[in-house]
């Protein structure tokens, strides 16, 4: 399985309403897939989180080392490449673009041995699983504190038993709108509130304090996320569990973070921390340390379907009747191209979403739907 050609797509749609996170603003969408070609034709999916151009470029640098090798040799390929750029490449950019690499690979590896990568990762624990909804981010022009509500109610109505509002705005506003949308979503649906690190440590102790009472699930991102020890101090001074790990990279980026209890619940991006063969170390870390994973999910159809079949394989942690079952994090933004990217959409049914059993990602690419919307036909 030589590999003969590596492209990336672009994907651009400006947004009619900007919205923000508490560390972006979003005036309009833009992912980057990548297309793993073999010399035999079989080709593989993959995605980057993050900025694209610099991902892109990230990409067409690595394809200098990755034309000619075994795209079943996922680890090898993993580690040349990463050695390749380590020394001035051990987290960001290089590793974003170096998972969306990983991540088309592993479809290959599907692909030719017809298998669905969570099986080729060690085995299908589930068929499906539940999702949560991400959304309620600051809309341009409005009230935040009833439209989150609002927003957050349409969740619970539309089926999902979680939902994950954002805040870091401050924090006397941010507890209004926990107030609100907790009464809109009533006391049985899950709340997770998402800083996106907009506190500082300080900030994010009084809120965790004052939020507590209103039963929150995890605390994400509450502050930038290099600040390790502030993460320990949040984890001592509050009560809701800690989550994060979204801009952290590989196992050594986890490392730390794991062994000195940075977090309750890790969020690796499959897109980000390494793709599929950098995940499962971290898995494994998360593990040892008896720390929860939820993967991050911010894309296309494509990083969804690469974290449906990794958490396809998750093995409950304890293997028990009635195990902790992994949620999904499923975004509700304003995306035209999430789902057009495949031809078959991966959605959600009263909170619950089917993981793909095809071979490889499971998924096809809809090639009509990625000229439409690359830049240039904007
Ligand atoms: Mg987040």
């Amino acid at each position: 399985m030589k590999i003969a050609e590596i492209r990336t797509h672009l994907l651009e749609h400006k947004l009619d309403t900007a919205f923000e996170s508490a560390s972006m603003r979003f005036d309009k969408r833009v992912h980057l897939l990548v297309e793993v070609i073999c010399e035999d034709g079989t080709t593989g999916w993959g995605e980057a989180l993050g900025p694209a151009g610099p991902n892109a470029a990230a990409i067409a640098v690595y394809a200098g080392w990755l034309k000619g090798m075994n795209a079943l040799e996922t680890e090898k390929v993993w580690a040349t490449l990463y050695n390749a750029l380590r020394d001035q490449g051990q987290r960001g950019v290089t590793v974003t673009a170096l998972s969306a690499i990983d991540i088309a690979l592993w479809d290959i590896k599907g692909k030719a041995l017809g298998q669905p990568v969570s099986v080729l990762l060690g085995g299908r624990w589930r068929d499906s699983v539940r999702a949560y909804a991400t959304g309620s981010f600051k809309r341009d022009g409005v009230d935040r504190v009833s439209d989150n509500a609002e927003e957050c109610a349409g969740h619970v109505k539309a089926g999902f038993h979680a939902v994950k509002i954002k805040i870091g705005f401050g924090v006397d506003e941010d507890l209004r709108v926990i107030e609100a949308v907790r009464e809109a979503i009533g006391p049985e649906t899950r709340l997770m509130i998402d800083a996106n690190h907009g506190y500082d440590t300080i900030e994010a102790i009084r809120l965790g304090q004052s939020a507590a009472k209103y039963g929150i699930d995890w605390f994400e991102e509450p502050v930038v996320p290099e600040q390790l020890a502030a993460y320990r101090k949040l984890r001592e001074s509050q009560p809701i569990p800690v989550a994060g790990g979204e801009t952290w990279h590989t196992r050594w980026g986890f490392a730390e973070t794991l062994a000195s209890g940075c977090v309750d619940i890790a969020q690796p991006d499959l897109c980000g921390v390494g793709g599929f063969t950098e995940a499962r170390r971290v898995a494994d870390l998360c593990t040892l340390h008896g720390v929860r994973l939820v993967p991050h999910v911010w894309g296309t159809a494509v990083q969804i379907a690469a974290a449906l079949q990794f958490m396809a394989a998750m093995v409950p942690n304890p293997v028990r009747v009635n195990p902790v079952e992994p949620i999904m994090e499923f975004d509700r933004t304003h995306n035209p191209f999430r789902q057009a990217v495949v031809t078959t959409p991966i959605e959600h049914e009263q909170g619950v979403v089917r993981i793909p059993d095809a071979p490889g990602l499971g998924i096809e690419i809809d090639r009509a739907a990625l000229a439409r919307f690359a830049p240039e036909a904007a």
